[in-house]
C-alpha cells in the first residue's frame, strides 16, 4: 500500500501538527498577540492518532509531531505512545522550542520517540528573549541537554537565519553544534503569515550566505545524504556532526517532495507554499471510527498536490497561514 502523487511522487512522511498554541511568540512565526483557534476546532488527541494510523495503514513510515509547540499539548507523551506501537511506522520524531525538555524528554523517549529537533536561533540570552518574546535561553539549553541524556537517535538543532537577528552568530552556533555532538540546520525563512511589523523582505538570508560564513572557519564537504527531507547536508572532517541547509527560496526543492501536513484543524496540506487542502476533520468526524473512509478521503486528496511551491518576499504574494497553524 502507497500513496502517490498525480506527479509520480511517494508520499511516505507526513508531518502531524498537534496545537496552535506555543509558549513563545517567535518574531518571524506570530504576532506578539496571536488568536489561538477555538478549542472545537483543533483535533483531539483520538483524531490526531487516528489520522496517524490511516496515514501509515497507507504505507507512510514518517511522522514528524511539530506545531505550535507540541509540549504545550497535554497528554501528548500519550499520543506518542500510540503513534510509536503503529506496526510499519519507521521514523517518530517532533519539532519543538526545547522550553518543556527538562520535563519531558525523557519520558518522550521512553514513549518511543526516536528523534528530535530543538529550534535555536541564538546564543545570547537578551537576544534569545527578544527574538521568542517570553523565551529564556538557560531553559532551552537545559532542554538540550536533557534530550542528550535521555538517549534519542538523533538530536538536530534548527536555526532560522535571518539578516540583521542572527546572522552574526552562524559560526558560533556551528561550534556551539560541534561541542554538543548534535546536528545543526539553518532554514531559509519563509513568508508564511503576514506579520504585523512586515519586516520579512528585508531581511533573507539565503542558504548560500550561511555557507560562505561557515566556510572560513570550517572545511565543509558536501554529502549526497538524504533525510527524506528538503535539507542539503555538509559535514566536516574532524566532527561527526552535519551541517544542513533548507532554502525555499534558493533552492526549489518541490522535485523529489514525499511529503504531506496535516494542520491543528485537520486540514490535509499538499504543499505548505500552496493554499489547497482537504478536510480530514470533516471526515473524522462524520464517520467516527471509520478508518477506511478516512484513508479513501486521503488516497482522493493526492491529485491535487501541486508541482511546486511558490515563495516569494513581496508581501503580496505571501500565504496567509501561519507556520504555527501548518506545522514547521
Ligand atoms: N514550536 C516548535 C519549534 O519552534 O521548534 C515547532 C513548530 S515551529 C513552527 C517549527 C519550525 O519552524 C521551527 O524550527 C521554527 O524556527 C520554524 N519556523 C517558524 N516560522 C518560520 C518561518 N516563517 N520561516 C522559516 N522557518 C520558520
Ligand atoms: Fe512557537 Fe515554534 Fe512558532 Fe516559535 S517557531 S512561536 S516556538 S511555534
Amino acid at each position: 500500500m502507497s500513496l502517490t502523487d498525480g506527479f509520480g511522487r511517494k508520499i511516505d512522511y507526513l508531518r502531524l501538527s498537534v496545537t496552535d498554541h506555543c509558549d513563545f511568540r517567535c518574531i518571524y512565526c506570530m504576532d506578539e498577540k496571536p488568536t489561538f483557534l477555538p478549542r472545537s476546532e483543533v483535533l483531539t488527541l483520538e483524531e490526531l492518532e487516528q489520522i496517524g494510523r490511516a496515514f501509515v495503514e497507507l504505507g507512510v513510515r514518517k511522522i514528524r509531531l511539530t506545531g505550535g509547540e507540541p509540549l504545550v499539548k497535554s497528554d501528548l507523551v500519550k499520543l506518542v505512545d500510540k503513534l510509536a506501537k503503529l506496526p510499519g511506522l519507521d521514523d517518530l520524531c517532533m519539532t519543538t522550542n526545547g522550553s518543556r525538555l527538562t520535563k519531558f524528554a525523557q519520558p518522550l523517549a521512553d514513549a518511543g520517540l526516536q528523534r528530535l529537533n530543538i529550534s535555536l536561533d541564538t546564543l545570547q540570552p537578551e537576544r534569545f528573549t527578544a527574538t521568542t518574546r517570553t523565551g529564556k535561553l538557560e531553559r532551552v539549553l537545559a532542554g538540550i541537554d536533557a534530550a542528550r541524556d535521555a538517549g534519542f537517535q538523533r538530536l538536530k538543532l534548527n536555526a532560522v537565519a535571518i539578516k540583521g537577528n542572527n546572522d552574526d552568530e552562524i559560526v558560533d552556533l556551528v561550534r556551539f553544534a560541534r561541542e554538543k555532538q548534535v546536528d545543526i540546520t539553518f532554514i531559509e525563512e519563509m513568508p508564511l503569515g503576514i506579520l504585523a511589523d512586515n519586516r520579512r523582505d528585508h531581511s533573507l538570508l539565503t542558504s548560500d550566505e550561511v555557507r560562505a560564513r561557515i566556510a572560513p572557519h570550517f572545511d565543509l564537504i558536501a554529502t549526497t545524504e538524504n533525510s527524506g527531507g528538503p535539507a542539503r547536508y555538509y559535514k566536516m572532517s574532524d566532527s561527526p556532526i552535519r551541517i544542513g541547509f533548507i532554502s525555499p527560496h534558493s533552492h526549489n526543492f518541490c522535485g523529489d517532495c514525499n511529503r504531506v501536513r496535516v494542520t491543528t484543524t485537520g486540514e490535509l496540506l499538499l504543499c505548505l507554499g500552496n493554499e489547497n487542502s482537504v478536510d480530514l476533520r470533516k471526515a473524522v468526524r462524520e464517520h467516527p471510527n471509520d478508518i477506511e473512509h478516512l484513508k479513501q478521503v486521503i488516497r482522493d486528496a493526492m491529485g491535487a498536490k501541486p508541482e511546486k511551491h511558490h515563495f516569494s518576499t513581496g508581501a503580496e504574494t505571501q500565504i496567509l497561514r501561519f507556520m504555527s497553524h501548518t506545522g514547521g
